[in-house]
């Protein structure tokens, strides 16, 4: 038996038992007279003690030779320490050791196991294993666990039942290329991997499941934007004979569950804001409604003037930042060279201080006069003491614009507090969206979502305007989940491919699955999916998504440790009947 008890379990009422204990050297504090070891496992760390009087000296040599993360079996007695240690659990005993065994050396590790290593991104991927044993990872690690068991027992209890779906699949159009992988048994053809189980789901809605759920990978192939993966995990849900307001109330059901198990917070019932309106006052169809700064549009009091930035621009849109008017001149310099960086994109800023006296004083003072200023204060719902900080152009740049420096500010300014969650939805997105580089419309969420009742006429005549009937849940900022009413008849669905710029035979070729399912009595049905692992980081007040999944890939798409991906060698080119012609 390699242990009686883990390193985190020992109390002072276990003093004067026998135990076995096996765990890795954390450290060894070596006094010469007295040597204490402590012993790590995923539960705790117990702490060894070897002393002159009480050991004997070849076990003393023994412990000498111990190094930091040698996995080793002891035994012992448990006795009370000397001096506790309030911090850790097991703080009030140590083990007096009679028996060591050494159950495997180990190499210096390349970098600390502590809580604050010492250890860069890049390396501690690619020693994961290692990065693995440190608190903070391994404590994520667990809380992930705890939120999927949540999500879990959550949807078992409402009925919901996890079915797998495939991973060797034809593409399924999230928007993203498809990662692919060649059949050697059907040559010259290729699978491709989900990104996501969408027409699986909707197939087993047509199967009578009536209410499906699943913890699943998906796989996109995209340019890795900041803190994203290639391979991640969603919470994918569907539901049969349901409407919008059905899925809604649903998981705003799972949501507050999750805010209450995990956070132990209390989340009244969600707002819920239209796209058009969320981005009209924040920029933004993911906004952080926990502090204000909404947008106020300026047209209609800047473009009377002979300022022709603001008269030729198609928007004119300014914030107000709270106590912004103690900034310094080099300060407001500062935030307007922020959002000049090609990553805004802004030509420049133009600014207004709110004086404490009620005046204003403005970078475009030589066009406008404190009556028009005051009339950009009541817009942006500026203070006295604050700054407005306006943003001119065509429309969707500005507003991306003005949302990323509210966002910055936010951040600057303190606003948007981990702790702090403000859930909310989204509704009303529009269907489709222009794409510039293929010049034509692609389906917003995905080819499968139905437009608003009544609004399919519209599509001929002007297709941009449809509405769909599609949602996301946002939280603090983030697009944690979204999803859509489906189509679930095949006429709708062929118009929407025909649409999409599909032909009817690449719409039959790709599709003609689902096609055909839809003529053996589909029943009304619509989902939803979350992001797993944004959720857990945000629930976890943290942003970043690494650092809840076990093995994560680097920004290039690289999984450093394991060094994949890898050349595959000729016999296996050669089985599969594949040529590379790299250039
Ligand atoms: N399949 C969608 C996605 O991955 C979610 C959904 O519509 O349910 O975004």
């Amino acid at each position: 038996m390699y242990r009686t008890h883990t390193n985190g379990a020992l109390r002072i009422e276990h003093v004067g038992t026998e135990v076995t204990l096996s765990g890795w050297v954390q450290k060894v504090r070596d006094k010469g007279f007295m040597i204490w070891v402590d012993l790590r496992d995923r539960y705790g760390i117990t702490q060894l003690i070897f002393d002159e009087d009480r050991t004997s000296k070849e076990l003393i040599s023994q412990a000498k030779m111990l190094g930091r993360e040698f996995v080793i079996q002891i035994k012992g007695i448990v006795i009370e320490r000397a001096s506790k240690n309030p911090n850790i659990p097991t703080g009030e005993v140590e083990i007096l050791v009679s028996e060591l065994t050494v159950l495997n050396e180990a190499l210096l590790p390349p970098f600390t196991i502590e809580d604050d290593t010492d250890g860069g991104e890049e390396l501690r991927m690619k020693y994961r294993y290692l990065d693995i044993r440190r608190n903070p990872v391994k404590e994520n690690l667990i809380f992930r666990h705890k939120v999927a068991q949540e999500v879990r027992n959550y949807l078992s209890k409402e009925g919901f039942i996890e079915i797998e779906t495939p991973y060797l699949i034809k593409s399924t159009p999230e928007g993203a290329r498809d990662f692919v992988v060649p059949s050697r048994m059907n040559q010259g053809q290729f699978y491709a991997l989900p990104q996501s189980p969408q027409t699986f789901k909707q197939l087993l809605m047509i199967g009578g499941m009536d209410k499906y759920f699943q913890i699943v990978k998906c796989f996109r192939d995209e340019d890795l934007r900041a803190d994203r993966q290639p391979e991640f995990t969603q919470i994918d849900c569907e539901m049969a004979f349901v409407e919008q307001e059905d899925i809604l109330n649903a998981f705003e059901g799972l949501t507050c569950h999750l805010l209450k198990e995990i956070n132990g917070v209390e989340v009244a019932e969600f707002p819920r804001m239209t796209y058009d309106e969320a981005m009209k006052k924040y920029g933004n169809d993911k906004p952080d409604i926990r502090f204000g700064m909404e947008f106020g549009e300026l047209n209609e009091v800047t473009q009377h003037k002979e300022f022709n930035v603001f008269n030729q621009a198609e928007l004119v849109v300014g914030i107000a930042v709270p106590g912004g008017n103690s900034y310094s001149r080099k300060d407001i310099d500062k935030l307007v060279d922020w959002v000049k960086r090609p990553q805004v994109g802004a030509l420049g800023m133009v600014y207004v201080r709110c004086n404490e006296d009620g005046t204003f004083k403005s970078s475009v003072d030589k066009f406008y006069d404190q009556e028009d200023l005051a009339k950009w204060a009541t817009e942006t719902d500026a203070n006295p003491g604050d700054l407005i900080c306006v943003l001119s152009g065509q429309t969707n740049k500005v507003r991306a614009q003005l949302s990323a420096l509210r966002m910055e500010l936010a951040e600057r300014l303190d606003l948007r507090n981990p702790k702090e969650f403000g859930p909310l939805w989204v509704i009303d997105f529009p269907l489709l969206e222009w794409d510039e580089d293929t010049e034509r419309y692609h389906a917003m969420h995905h080819p499968f979502t139905s437009p608003k009742p009544g609004q399919l006429e519209l599509l001929a005549t002007n297709p941009g305007e449809v509405k769909a009937n599609a949602y996301d849940l946002v939280l603090n900022g983030n697009e944690i989940g979204g999803g859509s009413i489906r189509i679930h008849d095949k006429e709708t669905q062929a118009l929407m491919f025909d649409y999409l710029g599909f032909t009817p035979e690449e719409a039959k070729a790709q599709f003609g699955f689902l096609l055909n399912a839809f003529e053996y009595g589909a029943p009304p049905h619509g989902g939803i999916a979350f992001g797993l692992d944004r959720l857990v980081a945000i629930l976890g007040g943290q942003e970043t998504i690494r650092d809840f999944i076990a093995f994560p890939k680097n920004n290039s798409g690289r999984d450093v440790m394991i060094d994949a991906p890898a050349p595959i060698d000729q016999v296996q080119l050669d089985e599969l009947s594949l040529k590379l012609n790299i250039k």
